[in-house]
């Protein structure tokens, strides 16, 4: 038995809403991962046997290793096709806004978004969801939107009508958003989903194998000069940080999705607790952070880097050299050190 944890009221309206539209756009974050497009693309292919006319737009390209997901080729990348994708945000009569809780999140996407005629409605586990949607479904507690996304379909009535496609694009936002089950996925309801995806025909090895064996042999070259030459290390608060800079991107072949999951490395070391990573990006420098237990990444990425999202996992942009971004990060620790040390006290007893 699943509970029923989305507010009936929601789920009727999300119902009523998708019942009422012919049009409907998905848009979902800059630099989507696997949540992002595997909620997008399972509403897409659930909308499409509810024989809606359905574009999925992305504000920017998505990593090679989601690249076999159903529905993947049919993606209009915003970067790439303005014009067509602002077609589709105009003729819109609905908009599914799915993993972000801000229009500041969709890059360029969003002022056409606010300015469209469309309705719009918000799925999403972020904290502090922002009041641009008509109908607002937003869990923090959630693990992933993709697990969003199949409550909200069950819920409406729709099990029977879910397509082994939309069960295969869930598992992959739910297995990601959980580092693969390892993180955020203590919830027993997590596994009955599972379990009903499975009887989908979702090959959940299969799915595995795709999105984490797929890297290339510079990926982990660049990994292993990462962790060699730019792994700095605080163990008196149990902290790591990690830096790239462009031209060391560049000297590895970076490609997008190469340097995903890099920031959890640390964290498998003995007492630290807190990792970040710094690196140059497109007219910018990204940070991304990662905690193990309670020590609340977001609250740091907030107060630091103006960023946020989730308690374990958050980010933010720097618009300041990489060393200037670094100097920031290490001035802010001091801060942070009484949490930082509870939580290393913490491991120390569960050890
Ligand atoms: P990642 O480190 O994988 O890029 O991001 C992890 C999580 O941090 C994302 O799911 C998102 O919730 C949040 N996040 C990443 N970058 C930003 C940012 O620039 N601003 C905000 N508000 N959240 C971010
Ligand atoms: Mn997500």
């Amino acid at each position: 038995m699943i509970t029923k944890i989305i507010d009936e009221e929601l789920i009727q309206q999300t119902k009523e809403e998708i019942l009422n539209a012919s049009n409907i756009v998905i848009v979902s974050h800059v630099s989507p991962d696997g949540d992002a497009i595997g909620s997008s693309l399972a509403l897409f292919q659930f909308l499409k046997i509810m024989e809606k006319n359905v574009t999925v737009i992305m504000p920017n390209a998505f990593p090679d290793f989601l690249k076999w997901m159903p529905g993947c080729n049919e993606i209009l990348v915003y970067a790439e096709k303005k014009a067509q994708a602002d077609k589709a945000i105009a003729q819109a009569d609905l908009i599914f806004a799915l993993d972000f809780n801000t229009l500041h999140r969709i890059g360029e996407m969003g002022t056409v978004v606010a300015d469209a005629q469309a309705r719009t409605v918000l799925v999403d586990h972020h904290l502090d969801p922002g009041g641009f949607a008509d109908v607002v479904v937003s869990y923090p507690k959630m693990a992933s939107t993709s697990e969003m996304v199949f409550r909200i379909i069950c819920r409406m009535g729709y099990f029977t009508e879910m397509s082994k496609e939309c069960a295969e694009c869930i598992y992959t936002g739910m297995m990601t958003d959980t580092g693969a089950f390892t993180y955020n996925s203590n919830n027993a309801e997590m596994y009955i989903i599972v379990s009903e995806l499975i009887k989908k025909g979702v090959d959940k090895d299969a799915i595995y194998r795709k999105v984490y064996n797929n890297y290339s042999a510079d990926r982990f070259r660049l990994m292993g000069h990462l962790l060699s030459e730019n792994m700095k290390i605080y163990p008196e608060i149990g902290t790591a940080l990690l830096t790239l800079t462009s031209a060391e991107l560049k000297k590895y072949n970076f490609r997008k999705g190469d340097t995903e999951g890099f920031v959890n490395i640390p964290l498998s070391i003995k007492g630290i607790v807190f990792s970040a990573f710094i690196k140059e990006d497109a007219g910018m420098v990204k940070i991304s952070l990662r905690s193990q237990g309670s020590f609340p990444t977001n609250k740091f990425s907030s107060n630091v880097f103006g960023g946020g999202g989730h308690l374990n996992a958050s980010g933010g942009e720097s618009y300041v050299s990489l060393d200037e971004t670094v100097k920031k990060f290490e001035a802010a620790l001091p801060e942070y050190k009484d949490l930082l040390v509870a939580e290393i006290k913490k491991g120390t007893e569960n050890a």
